[in-house]
């Protein structure tokens, strides 16, 4: 049985398509990349925004002709989509013969398997993994509290559930056995986990377990609301050497009107001592941002503020996104929405302030020697692609690196030249453990 899982959305859907993987994965399994090599398609959907259910709900469609024209002989949909669309895609889409929401994902594998005729795989627990076999995105926890007026996310995903910390080093111990040297921790907030349970210290004390793991070199940290983050975790960053000196803090905005109607929980203040905490305590900390500009109601002195906040900051990465009204969120039917074309002068106008402020810390990287993993070769040229402890993957800088070097292991590499968001460096040598 050739079966095709494809996975759209953020690395949170990939952990979940990586357990599924590991659910069905058996003797009488084999997965392709190809769909039309496929005799049964897997669709692990995303629906965060409206272009994101497009491209789901396209990707379906596709998988439908396939059925018509070809071998393709089941179809399966899983992930955000069918969970808020459930009876609207069994209307529209009756050639999908099965679509899964949240619920069943912990059975989703059995079932598949059992439509299938084949025996089931692994435990639930068993990841196959589908990153580059050194990093793996280790999800904590499911669902949001946080109801940003804006987002989609709560409705889908339902509260926020810490997963049990046990669970979760299991999960990475079997990661670590796969070959994994960097864990990038997710969820939809991160530095909300345990908050659930009464447990505000778990984050800390679970980074703290997860760097007792031999060959873990690297844990990352995404998705950190400003808002929960403690001077514990700050602690752990001084302490704790495994702990990437990276940090994905979402902040949105920093007007205090357009933070307050997007139901933020944080202030211009707040956020403010939160990154001069940051920057004095871990002073080579490398601080990734996003935020959204057009959100109904931002005039000219909301985004002036923006813009000045973006250039007496210079966050070390920083992702734009333009507000989007999404259907059944309390910012749909706000009055003073934003013309796109004015949320797209502002998206530009952010994106070439953050070039040069991206551009000229680069530059201060010539000559110095980073540690840098290998992700992967470049298949252009006769160099490798790798990183730095302040880059994520797939979301930051880039390190085209020459030299004798392995995918997966960390090396040395000085520098010699840079632009605003890739580095070219020379591998000296492999980096002690
Ligand atoms: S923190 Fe806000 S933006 Fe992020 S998932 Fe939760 S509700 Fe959505």
């Amino acid at each position: 049985m050739k079966i095709g899982l494809i996975t759209l959305g953020c690395p949170k859907n990939v952990v979940d398509s990586e357990v599924l993987k590991g659910q069905l994965t058996g003797k009488d399994v084999a997965f392709v990349s190809n769909p039309e090599q496929a005799d049964a398609i897997i669709i692990n959907t995303c629906a965060f925004i409206l272009p994101a259910r497009e491209e789901a709900v396209d990707t379906i469609l596709e998988a439908v002709e396939l059925k018509k024209n070809g071998k393709l002989r089941e179809i399966f949909v899983t992930g955000c989509l069918p969970q808020i669309y459930i009876n609207e895609l069994k209307d529209e889409i009756p050639e999908v013969d099965r679509f899964f929401s949240e619920k069943d994902f912990q059975w989703i594998g059995r079932q598949i398997a059992a439509s299938l005729n084949i025996q089931p795989g692994g435990n639930g627990l068993y990841r196959f993994h589908e990153t580059p076999a050194h990093y793996a995105y280790l999800k904590i926890s499911d669902g949001c509290d946080n109801r940003c007026h804006y987002c989609t996310i709560p409705l889908i995903k339902g509260k926020y559930r810490s997963r049990p910390s046990q669970q979760i080093l299991a999960e990475a111990h079997q990661l670590v056995n796969q070959g994994v040297k960097e864990l990038i921790i997710v969820a939809q907030d991160t530095t909300y986990y345990g908050w659930d349970i009464g447990d505000r210290g778990a984050l800390k004390k679970l980074i703290q377990e997860l760097a007792k793991i031999d060959h873990i070199r690297w844990i990352r940290i995404l998705y950190a609301h400003p808002a929960h983050f403690d001077n514990d975790l700050i602690e752990v960053f001084q302490t704790q050497p495994k702990l990437c000196r990276y940090i994905d803090l979402p902040i949105q905005h920093i007007s205090d009107k357009i933070l307050s109607a997007m139901g933020r929980k944080v202030t211009e203040r707040e956020t403010r001592a939160l990154i001069q905490r940051l920057r004095s305590k871990i002073p080579d900390i490398a601080i990734r941002t996003t935020i959204m500009v057009g959100y109904p109601g931002e005039n000219d002195n909301d985004f002036n503020l923006l813009k000045e906040f973006v250039t007496e900051i210079e966050f070390d990465r920083l992702g734009i996104f333009k507000f989007i009204a999404e259907h059944g969120t309390p910012a749909e039917n706000l009055p003073d929405q934003i013309d796109e074309a004015l949320k797209e002068d502002r998206l530009q106008e952010l994106a070439e302030l953050q070039l040069t402020i991206s551009y000229n810390k680069n530059q201060q990287l010539v000559g110095k020697t980073l540690p840098v993993i290998v992700d992967q070769k470049d298949q252009k040229v006769d160099n490798y692609l790798g990183r730095s402890q302040f880059d994520s993957p797939l979301i930051d800088n880039t390190i085209h690196i020459k030299g004798d070097v392995y995918e997966g292991e960390i090396y040395d590499v000085i520098i010699n030249r840079t632009d605003a968001y890739d580095l070219w460096g020379e591998a000296l040598s492999r980096t002690k453990k």
